[in-house]
């Protein structure tokens, strides 16, 4: 179903030309500047770390999204671009991590910390592939309710040229990849990559690992589909595979396992409050995660925050 086949030159000759002009981060309203203004600032100044993951294939982390990068003659490929500011020191561990021309930038999803820096690495000669929906929410005024955020389209150059709607694959640097999108569950952009021979599945944001992830509720997102993407992941991992999230470090299948297992507990422990007619409040109130707060309430959202998401999506 809707299924490309992808190889190199199908790569290369979808290249697009960023417009000087089109890079000016204009795109982002008064209420979404001070946060993304802020994760610019930090992202500036922190370096960008390479973990080899197997010969060819890298974790890249700085600010934002976790990173992945494969080289090879074929040409690089690239997987998220983190903020704007984070694009020369990851063009710099690019160029450190291995030979081979610049190629594809994949998204995950369409969230900044994931896109921001797409104009720039764009105009180093990469081409966007992404979900339609990374493409539809880039090219269209966009909400965040969970943080009030609005946020005007991002600038052309950062818009993903090639898209594709259930599944996409390619052939490149002697490995085989599938890029396959989930349903609903993060947002509605979601997409899993997954390096059959470097045995390496980057899930995106449908996993943070170790701490209560963010679900984007305004893109489609709830408890459920998290879920169900989770199981979706699972049954594409072994028990090798290197499992990259969105945020956290790379972890097994049992790690994602766990994290599947908290999300159930609890969206069992929500929904039975909910359904019992307990308002928002009232289910924040009774503290449902209270046994799971100790490891896993430390992220970037808190536990009554993480349930008041879990509530408001079941
Ligand atoms: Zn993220
Ligand atoms: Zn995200």
């Amino acid at each position: 179903m809707n299924q490309l086949s992808l190889n190199r030159r199908h790569f290369l000759r979808l290249s697009a030309v960023a417009s000087a002009a089109a890079l000016a981060p204009q795109w982002l309203t008064a209420q979404a500047n001070d946060m993304v203004a802020q994760s610019r600032a930090t992202a500036a100044k922190t370096p960008i770390t390479a973990t080899k993951l197997y010969d060819n294939l890298f974790l890249l982390q700085g600010v934002g999204g976790n990173m992945a990068l494969q080289t090879g003659p074929d040409g690089k490929i690239l997987i998220d671009s983190s903020y704007s500011t984070a694009v020369p020191a990851i063009l710099d561990a690019i160029k450190k991590a291995g030979d081979g021309p610049a190629d594809a930038l994949i998204n995950t999803h369409w969230h900044f910390d994931h896109t921001d820096g797409n104009a720039g690495i764009h105009a180093a000669g990469y081409t966007i592939f992404a979900h339609e929906n990374t493409r539809k929410r880039l090219t269209t005024p966009q909400t965040i309710k969970a943080f009030g955020m609005s946020l005007d389209p991002a600038p052309a150059a950062a818009w993903p040229t090639v898209t594709f709607d259930s599944t996409m694959h390619a052939w490149q640097n002697g490995d085989s990849l599938d890029l396959v999108h989930f349903e609903p569950a993060h947002t509605d952009s979601d997409i899993y990559i997954h390096f059959h021979k470097a045995d390496v599945l980057h899930v995106g944001d449908t996993w943070f690992n170790g701490f209560y992830p963010f679900i984007d509720e305004s893109s489609g997102g709830s408890i459920g589909g998290m879920i169900a993407a989770n199981v979706t992941a699972l049954n594409v991992a072994s028990d090798t595979t290197k499992i990259i999230p969105g945020h956290g470090p790379v972890g097994s299948k049992g790690d994602l396992q766990r994290f599947h297992d908290v999300l159930s507990a609890i969206r069992d422990k929500v929904a039975a409050l909910k359904s019992s007619g307990a308002s928002e409040n009232e289910a924040i109130a009774k503290k449902p995660t209270a046994e799971f707060d100790s490891v896993w309430g430390h992220g970037i959202l808190t536990p009554d925050q993480f349930t008041g998401i879990v509530y408001r999506t079941i």
